[in-house]
């Protein structure tokens, strides 16, 4: 048996008011969804650990099957992963923004949302100036890079510069975590020493970039200048078993998944990353190219894990008009083909279908509650529910499920 894993972010809601009371879900059309959960069985799932914040990276490394607890290592590790970069075992990681910095204060998180070839121009110039054995800028896409502190400990405070626009940037500097200031790891800098030295890379960046050209003709056409970094979310080289050392059906897979997080989960569960040509992350992302891609994966790889983001941004937009719309784009151009695909074909293939998380429209934000889920494989006995949605699933014969129970079900089959 082969298995894949579709994925909606964010995908689940709450009754809305203006649809009758109905989650996005039960208003959409979605025949092939609701085919998927008539024919499989179904259930909900916490997809967020206790004491977790409600996030992407968190759902999707706990809906594999992994315990948070144990490996989970911020931003930065996932995102080195993403660019492509090998981490060594002294390294620390550490998600590098490009913001902008105006009136002593944080202005933005994203430095005016600058493009991916401004972004590298301003990080290769850190590079060249700040970089040595022990500092390295390494370039990501548009405003989101890396920084590399060889030897840096990972018991600091940041700030999440996307949660503090407007507050005093020298406020949020980063700070040992207090009462572990000179805690002493093997090879590494201690706390403080590792908050002194990105204190001073983020000074001597806004020096830098402040006066580089491409920031002085940023200012001279009234745009904001990225005239800063911004590094948090600092982590290890995870400790992940890969997929294929935990279920002996799994000798190879892939992910596919516009978000660089998704991507980096993947790469440390061991599956390839597959790139495809206009998959943005929106609502007009290329959802036929991922849907080939995945059919193509599935026939030469055991396990695939296809993540579609569209729904979470229309659902931080607050757009209920077009998440209803993402939906049933999921349905029709996702759901519908492969499930139409796999059924011809000889080696079975289980289907898993789900969000990780709601992003309910009238919150615009994630929350950590339970979300639908369905198995499906041609030929499954079936369970009672008829249709995909929050609630009818809530009444299916897994009943509710937690956190690495998914993928333990999931891999029975
Ligand atoms: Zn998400």
């Amino acid at each position: 048996m082969k298995h894949l894993i579709i994925l909606g972010d964010g995908m689940a809601d709450h009754p809305v008011e203006r649809l009758g009371g109905k989650t996005l879900l039960q208003y959409a059309s979605t025949p092939a969804m609701d085919q998927l959960a008539r024919e499989g069985r179904c259930g909900i799932l916490t997809t967020i650990p206790e004491g977790f914040e409600p996030g992407s990276e968190v759902a999707n490394t706990a809906i594999l099957g992994y315990d948070l607890s144990q490996v989970y290592e911020g931003r930065g590790p996932l995102e080195a992963a993403s660019i492509g970069y090998e981490m060594e075992p002294d390294d620390l990681a550490l998600r590098c923004n490009l913001i902008t910095l105006e009136d002593r204060k944080i202005l933005n998180h994203h430095g005016g949302h600058l493009g991916t070839e401004d972004g590298h121009v301003l990080i290769h110039q850190l590079q060249e100036e700040l970089g040595s054995d022990v500092v390295k800028f390494l370039p990501g896409i548009q405003y989101r890079h890396l920084l590399i502190i060889k030897g840096g400990s990972k018991y600091i405070e940041c700030t999440a510069p996307h949660d503090h626009p407007g507050e005093p940037w020298r406020e949020r500097l980063v700070k040992p975590i207090e009462g572990m200031e000179d805690f002493h790891e093997d090879q590494r800098m201690t706390p403080r020493e590792t908050a002194d030295l990105l204190n001073y890379l983020i000074e001597r960046s806004h020096t830098i970039l402040e006066n580089y050209p491409l920031n002085l003709s940023r200012k001279a056409h009234g745009k904001p200048m990225a005239n800063s970094i911004w590094p948090w979310g600092g982590g290890y080289r995870p400790h992940m078993l890969t997929l294929e050392d935990q279920y002996p059906q799994v000798k190879s897979g892939a992910v596919i998944s516009a978000v660089d997080l998704i991507r980096g989960i993947g790469h440390y569960a061991g599956l390839d990353i597959i790139k495809v040509p206009g998959a943005t992350g929106l609502y007009n992302t290329n959802y036929d190219g991922k849907c080939r891609a995945a059919i193509e994966a599935l026939k030469k790889t055991d396990f695939v894990f296809l993540h579609i983001e569209a729904s979470d941004e229309a659902g931080h937009d607050g757009d209920l008009d077009l998440k209803l719309r993402t939906i049933e784009s999921l349905d029709q151009h996702i759901v519908e083909p492969i499930l139409w695909e796999v059924a011809r074909w000889d080696e079975p293939v289980c289907v898993a279908l789900l969000p990780d998380h709601p992003t309910p429209v009238e919150l615009r934000t994630h929350v950590a509650e339970p979300v639908p889920f369905a198995f499906w494989y041609k030929g499954m006995e079936p369970d009672s529910v008829q249709t995909f949605d929050e609630e009818a699933c809530a009444k299916g014969a897994y009943g509710h499920l937690y956190l690495s129970q998914f993928m333990y079900e999931f891999m029975k089959y």
